[in-house]
């Protein structure tokens, strides 16, 4: 398997395992832990974690680890994580089975349950296998966290959950204060927009706040209700964008810079320092805002980053 690639076809998978004398695609999942792998970015534990997971449509997905040294590790990506956001990027709808290097941490077995059919969600962990390629057990969820807690606790039946269709109705409309700042504008035509840039940068960015304004009507944010999205923007123009996903136990959560730089990797990025500029759009005066964090990340993995962020208003209906 190609080191590079995140996501196999239907119909790639299908041939993989035919070739390899398998009888379905969920026994392929375990083979190609180990080649994953090498994908990872733990570069402070040097643990390289992998998960390859099987989607609702046939397409398998890989996930792995990422570290950020230099910050706490708090700003860790686990496989697991990263192998649903890969799903997000790549709009799977669901997730069916996976396979992964080492069992799941509570941390990730507590994040999964954000998935509608978190309790039958099929896992092998190659680690207690013994790599032995014979042995298929897969066991849901339910069973590695039994009594769980999870987004049934706290939201009704319609709120759609982690990989379901969000819309958070958000829009770049001007804000209160905004709208205020303009008025003052119209009076003194200095070129300058009400958050502080040129015209002419506010031009450059439009496409990049346009992606991330489309991540953050796509993030998962039920809990507090503080929708954000980043895009970042490589050296070749590439835009690659990430929604913060919020879990019901609050701490698992993962921010906006974390999801985008799982883009930028599942899509072929390369070095972190490639990546030349980011937008973030969240509410202003949000409960949670990622601004601060997301500078801090940012500055840490690619220092000439140039970063803007963005306030976003709730559509008026
Ligand atoms: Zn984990």
């Amino acid at each position: 398997m190609d080191h590079t690639k995140f996501v196999l076809e239907a119909s790639e998978a299908e041939l993989m395992a035919q070739s390899l004398g398998l009888s379905s695609v969920l026994q392929l999942l375990p083979i190609l832990i180990q080649p994953a792998k090498n994908n990872a970015r733990p570069p402070i534990s040097n643990f390289h974690v992998s998960a390859v997971g099987l989607g609702s449509d046939g397409r398998v997905f890989l996930g792995v680890n990422l570290e950020f040294p230099g910050l706490p590790l708090h700003h860790t990506v686990h496989a697991e994580q990263f192998l649903l956001l890969n799903l997000a990027v790549h709009n799977c709808p669901s997730l069916v089975a996976f396979a992964v290097s080492a069992a799941p941490c509570g941390h990730c077995r507590q994040f999964l349950q954000e998935l509608r059919n978190s309790s039958t969600l099929q896992i092998h962990i190659t680690s207690l296998s013994n790599n032995n390629p014979h042995d298929m057990t897969f066991k849901p969820l339910a069973e590695l966290l039994p009594y769980p807690f999870g987004p049934f606790d706290l939201l009704d039946d319609e709120t759609p959950l982690l990989l379901e269709h969000h819309n958070n109705g958000l829009s770049l409309g001007l804000t209160r204060s905004q709208k205020l700042e303009t008025v003052r504008e119209k009076n003194s035509d200095h070129g300058y927009l009400s958050n502080g840039f040129s015209k002419e940068t506010e031009k450059e960015y439009s496409h990049v706040t346009f992606a991330a304004l489309e991540a953050a009507n796509e993030s998962h944010a039920p809990y507090s209700g503080c929708p954000s999205g980043v895009a970042l923007v490589d050296s070749d123009g590439k835009v690659y964008k990430g929604s913060y996903v919020e879990s019901a136990a609050y701490n698992p959560s993962l921010g906006p810079v974390q999801a985008a730089l799982v883009a930028f990797v599942a899509m072929g990025g390369g070095e972190y320092e490639k990546i030349v500029a980011a937008a973030l759009v969240e509410k202003e005066k949000a409960k949670v805002r990622q601004d601060d964090t997301a500078r801090l990340l940012l500055n840490l993995v690619s220092p000439n980053c140039d970063i803007k962020v963005f306030h976003c208003i709730v559509a008026e209906n």
